[in-house]
C-alpha cells in the first residue's frame, strides 16, 4: 500500500486553541508519514530520527506548510454557475437564478459533468470534506457520490427535498422524496468515506408532510445527518411566519418534527431569537456560518461569537453559490470581517482550527479527519509559500506562525494550495495540474 514521507513545517490542532498557542501543534521541522491512507507518524524531525527514521527518505519542503485538509460544512454542488449573479436577495435570488440553474440537472449527462467539476474544484481549493446539497434529482446525488467515491474523498451529501414553492419541474412529493432518499442512503451511506444527509432545502419549500417524512428517515437510518437552511433573511422569516403561523418561530418549523439533533446542520442562523439560540444549544444542533454568502446576498451579520458562547456548535462554510468562493481561505477572510463588525477579532489560530478539527468536531467526524493524530485518515494540504508576489512579500515580514496564517486567511485563495491529498493519495497538484479522475 502507498506510503508518503514528507518533511516540512506542519500545523495542526488537538483542541480549540487560544491566542497563546495552547492546543496548537506547530512543527518548524516536522515529519509526516502516511501509510495505507492513515497518519502513521507526525512529529518533529529530530524525534523521528531518534525513532530510527532515515530523514533522507522524506521529501523535504522546508518552506511549505502542511496542514489537515479543509472541511466545508455547507455547499451546493449545483450552484457553480450561480456564483456572481447580480442584484438580488435570498427569495428573488432563488427564483431568478438558483432554480433555473438547478433545472439543468434534469439532464443526467449534465449532472455527471457538473459533479466532476465540483469535486475537482473543491480539491483544488484544499477542501477534502464537504457537506453538499445537490438538486432534487436523485441522479444528481448519484453522480456526485460516484465522483467523490472515485477520488476516495470524504463527502456527505443529499438529494434536495422540495415539494412546494419552487419551479414545478424541480418539485418532488413527500412520498417520492422519501423513497429517493431512502434508496440513496442504501446505495451510498457508509460506502467508502461517503455519508448521507437528509436535505430539505428549507421549511418554506417543504410541506409539513415532507418534514415529517424527513424525520422518519432520520429515525430509521442510523447515523445519517440532516442539513437545511434557517433564519437567513428577514423577508424569508416573515414569509415563513405567514405560511406556518402555527410554528412558534423559525426553529420550531424543524424542532416540532424532531429534526433538531446533534447531527443536524443549519446554514446561516443569522437572526435567531434568544429562545431559539437556547433551544438550538439544548438540542446540540450545528450552525454553518457562511460569511461570503451572508454578505453577498445582504442577509446580515451572523453572530458567531454569541452563538459559540451560548454553547451552539458553529462551523464555517462556503455556501457556494450564494457564497462567492469555494476557497475556505477566502471564506475565513470574510468571516474575520463579519466578526470585526461585531467587535470580535477572529484569531488565525481559531480560524484554522475551525477549518480543520473544529469543523470536523462540529459535524461528528473528528474521529476520522481534521487532525494529524495517529490513525486519522490522511487528508491534508500543502500550502505554497510563494503563491503570489504580494503574499510572498507579506509573509517575509512575519515573525510568528500566527501572523503568517493571518496573511493566508486575508490574502489567500486556491493559489495557496499547492497540493491536496485525500486518504493519502495526491488528488490535486497545481503545478502538474494533476486531476485524479476515475481510472487515472
Ligand atoms: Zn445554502
Amino acid at each position: 500500500m502507498s506510503k508518503i514521507a514528507l518533511r516540512s513545517r506542519i500545523l495542526s490542532f488537538h483542541g480549540k486553541p487560544d491566542q497563546s498557542g495552547h492546543n496548537v501543534d506547530y512543527l518548524e521541522d516536522g515529519v509526516l508519514i502516511v501509510e495505507s491512507g492513515k497518519v502513521a507518524i507526525c512529529c518533529d524531525a529530530q524525534s523521528a530520527e531518534r525513532q530510527g527514521l532515515d530523514l533522507q527518505l522524506c521529501e523535504w519542503l522546508p518552506k511549505h506548510l502542511v496542514m489537515p485538509g479543509f472541511i466545508d460544512t455547507h455547499v451546493h454542488s449545483s450552484q457553480i454557475d450561480v456564483i456572481a449573479s447580480y442584484g438580488t436577495q435570498l427569495l428573488d435570488w432563488l427564483a431568478n437564478y438558483t432554480f433555473p440553474a438547478e433545472s439543468k440537472f434534469a439532464d443526467e449527462a449534465y449532472a455527471q459533468a457538473a459533479a466532476v467539476d465540483f469535486v475537482d474544484y473543491s480539491l483544488a481549493a484544499g477542501t477534502t470534506t464537504s457537506f453538499v446539497f445537490t438538486t432534487s434529482h436523485a441522479h444528481a446525488a448519484d453522480a456526485l457520490f460516484s465522483e467523490a467515491f472515485a477520488r476516495d474523498m470524504r463527502l456527505v451529501a443529499g438529494k434536495v427535498l422540495m415539494d412546494q414553492n419552487a419551479l414545478p419541474a424541480l418539485q418532488d412529493t413527500a412520498e417520492s422524496g422519501f423513497e429517493d432518499s431512502l434508496a440513496l442512503i442504501n446505495r451510498w451511506h457508509g460506502k467508502g468515506r461517503l455519508g448521507y444527509a437528509v436535505t430539505p432545502r428549507f421549511a418554506g419549500t417543504s410541506s409539513v408532510l415532507q418534514l415529517k417524512m424527513a424525520a422518519r428517515l432520520m429515525q430509521e437510518c442510523d447515523d445519517v445527518w440532516l442539513q437545511t437552511h434557517m433564519s437567513e433573511n428577514l423577508e424569508e422569516i416573515r414569509w415563513l411566519e405567514s405560511i406556518y403561523p402555527e410554528a412558534k418561530d423559525y426553529l420550531d418549523n424543524y424542532d416540532r418534527f424532531g429534526l433538531v439533533t446533534e447531527r443536524s446542520i443549519f446554514a446561516h442562523c443569522i437572526h435567531l431569537s434568544e429562545s431559539e439560540i437556547r433551544r438550538l444549544a439544548d438540542r446540540g444542533g450545528v450552525v454553518a456560518f457562511c460569511p461570503t454568502s451572508n454578505l453577498f446576498l445582504g442577509s446580515g451579520l451572523m453572530p458567531m461569537e454569541k452563538l459559540t458562547a451560548a454553547g451552539v456548535p458553529v462551523s464555517i462554510a462556503s455556501d457556494v453559490g450564494g457564497g462567492t468562493s469555494l476557497s475556505m481561505l477566502m471564506t475565513l477572510a470574510e468571516a474575520y470581517k463579519v466578526c470585526q463588525m461585531q467587535g470580535y477579532s477572529l484569531h488565525p489560530f481559531e480560524a484554522f482550527y475551525r477549518l480543520t478539527l473544529g469543523n470536523a468536531a462540529a459535524v461528528n467526524l473528528d474521529e476520522f479527519v481534521g487532525s494529524f493524530e495517529i490513525g486519522r485518515e490522511a487528508d491534508f494540504v500543502v500550502i505554497d509559500p510563494c503563491p503570489t508576489p504580494i503574499i510572498e512579500r507579506r509573509v517575509a515580514q512575519c515573525t510568528t506562525i500566527a501572523e503568517e496564517l493571518f496573511v493566508y486567511m486575508t490574502l489567500g485563495d486556491d493559489r495557496c494550495i499547492e497540493r491536496t491529498y485525500c486518504h493519502g493519495i495526491e488528488r490535486h497538484n497545481k503545478f502538474t495540474q494533476l486531476i485524479a479522475r476515475p481510472g487515472a
